[in-house]
């Protein structure tokens, strides 16, 4: 019996034992191809043919999946060809379908591969810093902008994207409530890409997950980290936060407290104040730079009562002003 004849019968007859989640789906001498699932998604297929004199030569590996990217898939084939030359002269073909099995279970990112090369290319700069931790499948960013920073970590489940990427916040200078939104907003993302909208519409098609990192990512380091120490308040126009992280207030009644309102805009606490304290007040107040409605906690009043305030405020200023005229 010649080599691949031999290597084909064991292959029939151990490969599925050897190589964990592997189906045989087709074993001759011009093909054996093989599938190998883990989850959902992380499947893949891999076609084998023989070099004309193997086991001299390195076996022909092609990868196929539904659910990996093609640049993905052609890093695999480039990986398999590399692996099996290592086992030249020796039989390859359940060396790499273990090598393939292996490979896909010690990179719990591969779901996300595309999205997370997205990141650090369009959302990072040089100032921001990132670690990845394949095996446990964390990957960890520093984001800065002019002092401020957000540190933090996102754990991809094994079955991404159908779980949630886990999110926290591991460590920030921004004022706590800010903070609170910014993580908050990003599992909000993460849980509207996973679970199914509680009122379906009778016509939408049937749920799917999502891939959400990218989203998630963009949000917490481009639409938080980076966009939040350069805003202005759209009253006074002068930087909101303030230049040292450091002098974040925290009394919510300091004229310079950062409040965030529902449209995002950030607004000093005064000035805020003063405008929703002041007429026109038919129609609620809206915000300055995009004409949102304000809506807040701390001014959650009716216009009537706001001109009666107004009024009344007017009224024992006016009064004031004849004490001091008939005083002077
Ligand atoms: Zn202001
Ligand atoms: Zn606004």
């Amino acid at each position: 019996m010649d080599i691949v004849s031999e290597e084909l019968e064991e292959i029939r007859r151990s490969i599925v034992a050897k190589v964990c989640g592997c189906e045989l789906i087709s074993c001759h001498k011009n093909l054996v191809s093989f599938k190998i699932t883990k989850t959902k998604y992380k499947v893949l297929t891999a076609c084998i043919q023989f070099p004309a004199d193997y086991p001299n030569q390195p076996i022909l590996t092609e990868v196929k999946s539904k659910v990996f990217s093609p640049s993905l898939t052609n890093a695999l084939i480039e990986i398999c060809d590399k692996e099996a030359k290592k086992h030249i002269g020796k039989k390859q073909v359940i060396l790499i379908a273990k090598f393939l099995s292996q490979f896909i279970n010690d990179n719990p990112l591969l779901p996300c591969r595309d999205e997370w090369t997205y990141i650090k290319k369009n959302f990072l700069r040089e100032c921001d810093a990132e670690k990845v931790k394949q095996k446990k499948g964390i990957i960890d960013i520093t984001a800065h902008q002019e002092l401020y920073l957000l540190k933090i970590r996102a754990v991809i489940p094994d079955n991404y994207p159908e779980e949630p990427v886990q999110l926290s916040l591991e460590e920030h200078n921004f004022p706590s409530p800010m903070a609170y939104y910014f993580i908050c907003q990003a599992k909000e993302y993460a849980r509207q890409a996973t679970e199914p909208p509680l009122r379906k519409s009778s016509k939408a098609p049937p749920f799917q997950a999502l891939p959400h990192l990218k989203k998630v990512m963009e949000f917490l380091i481009v639409n938080c980290c980076k966009r939040f120490p350069q805003e202005c308040c759209p009253l006074c126009t002068e930087q909101a936060l303030p230049e040292n992280p450091k002098d974040v207030i925290t009394d919510g009644k300091d004229e310079n407290y950062i409040e965030r309102v529902y449209c995002g805009h950030l607004f000093h606490h005064g000035c805020l104040d003063k405008y929703m304290k002041t007429p026109p007040f038919e129609n609620g107040k809206s915000c300055p730079k995009c004409g949102v409605r304000i809506y807040h906690d701390k001014w959650n009043i009716s216009p009537r009562l706001a001109e009666a305030r107004w009024a009344h405020k007017e009224a024992r200023q006016r009064e004031l002003d004849e004490v001091v005229d008939f005083l002077s």
